[in-house]
């Protein structure tokens, strides 16, 4: 993307409403725009990592077994009459009518509806298990909007809802997802530490949030050192292993991590080690909760012998949207944003120090058509601006890697590349530079 054609409006100045890094670096790198409290529009580079962040969630999903479908933001009122929740979920509900005075709602999850279609369609105990889930906007009227997209009204959220005969066939689907859910946040470059969390009225041990340690976190956690020496990125996870799938699950839940509401101080003091206090943000959370929304919606399939079988639930969500501001938080310096490459908006920028001079425009032109080539994804500035604006923006906007080419070094056939985590230079060949971006 050239730049003197993109819609990236960047700030120079702080934006005086944000109160923390990620909604400040977010609105000066042109990644969003507030049209209400809590509501964003995604500006293209917004987008871009919205998109990214979403593919990772997708492709670990899929790879667990689960399948993607999509169910609409605006539900019917009755739905969540028969499982109670209409009246039980206050006022972060938007309560809509239609022009014929139906009461509709916008959707703050989707336990209901996803309960509907499955008694619709699923007959006999062969159609179970199953793990369904969609990536779709819910709008919850918080209290207190903040924080950018972190804590909105509107957001994108992943979630899936198991389905499956028994309890032991629940906790499978369970334990699936919790590994899938470290392997989906370690790809971005987060350790997001699974922590018991509170099941509420319905009780069990079987629900986790997923918290990664940020100083702006909402939410004080205590959890085990170790946690952040654990890694899942190098192993090679057999979703039809339940032995593998559970080995995971117990490394991971051996350790001691729990939120403030589920901290027990005597249990660390059992422990006899110190356990890091902090800050979290929630970016996860997985939850088993039985037969909840099946008893009172009636989501039976017919079992070998005929009988009636009301199927156990999990649900499970991730905090799509929540994340672009997540990962600003754990992933940030002085100068701006430091993207994982994995979610990073592009590649590689292409800094062109004096977009007047002809050569200069040439070799930046074709270094940008043959990284295009190679399926590499360029943010290319040609614009007629200084040298220390073009620095700044780029260094604001964080992608990975650089390529500053003026007239000087190109005489000699030279170029600078720069890594934005670490801020090396090193002076390549246009070549040599190419061949690192491609590799
Ligand atoms: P929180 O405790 O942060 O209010 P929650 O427990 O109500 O969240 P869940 O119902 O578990 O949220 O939703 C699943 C995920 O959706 C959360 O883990 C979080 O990442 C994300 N999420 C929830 N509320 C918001 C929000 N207002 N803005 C952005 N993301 C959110
Ligand atoms: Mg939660």
């Amino acid at each position: 993307m050239r730049m003197s054609r993109y819609f990236m409006p960047t700030l120079k100045e702080n934006p005086s409403e944000a109160q923390i890094v990620s909604h400040r670096l977010m609105l000066r790198a042109g990644m969003i725009r507030q049209s209400s409290a809590g509501i964003y529009s995604w500006l293209p580079l917004g987008l871009r990592v919205l998109r990214n962040i979403e593919r990772i969630v997708r492709e670990e999903q899929d790879r667990a077994g689960c399948q993607e479908l999509l169910m609409p933001t605006i539900q019917p009122a009755d739905l969540w009459r028969e499982s109670g929740r209409y009246d039980a979920y206050g006022p972060e509900m938007l309560r809509i009518g239609d022009r014929h005075d139906r009461e509709m709602l916008y959707g703050p999850t989707n336990e209901e509806l996803i309960t509907d279609i499955f008694r619709n369609t699923a007959r006999s105990y062969k159609d179970l298990p199953k793990i369904l889930y969609h990536i779709q906007w819910k709008f919850r009227d918080e209290v207190r909007p903040r924080f950018g997209v972190m804590r909105g009204r509107e957001f994108l959220m992943k979630d899936s809802y198991s389905f499956d005969l028994d309890y032991e066939g629940s906790k499978r689907s369970y334990n699936k997802m919790f590994v899938a859910y470290l392997k989906t946040f370690a790809r971005m470059g987060l350790k997001a530490i699974p922590m018991r969390a509170d099941t509420g009225p319905i009780g069990g041990d079987l629900s986790h949030e997923f918290l990664i340690l940020a100083e702006t976190g909402e939410s004080q956690v205590f959890c085990h050192r170790d946690f952040l020496e654990m890694d899942v990125l190098a192993e090679d996870i057999d979703y039809h292993s339940d032995e593998q799938v559970q080995s995971i699950v117990e490394k991971f839940t051996s350790q001691y991590a729990a939120t403030d509401e589920k901290h027990d101080a005597a249990k660390e003091q059992e422990l006899g080690v110190d356990l890091i206090s902090a800050r979290g943000i929630e970016v996860g959370h997985i939850f088993h909760f039985g037969t909840k929304y099946s008893k009172p919606l009636n989501a039976v399939v017919a079992g070998p012998n005929g009988e009636e079988i009301t199927v156990e639930m999990g649900s499970y969500g991730i905090g799509v949207s929540r994340l672009v501001g997540a990962i600003i938080e754990a992933s940030h310096d002085d100068n701006g944003i430091v993207w994982p490459e994995s979610v990073a908006p592009f590649k590689v920028g292409i800094v062109n120090l004096k977009a007047s001079d002809e050569a200069c425009a040439k070799a930046c032109d074709d270094i940008y058509a043959k990284l295009a080539a190679s399926g590499v994804e360029a943010l290319y500035d040609d614009r007629d601006e200084r040298a220390g604006v073009k620095f700044a923006d780029m260094d604001l906007v964080g992608l990975p890697w650089q390529l500053v080419v003026g007239p000087r070094g190109l005489q000699n056939g030279i170029v600078e590349f720069k890594s934005r985590v670490s801020g090396e230079r090193e002076e390549l060949s246009i070549e040599s530079a190419l061949s690192r971006l491609c590799a």
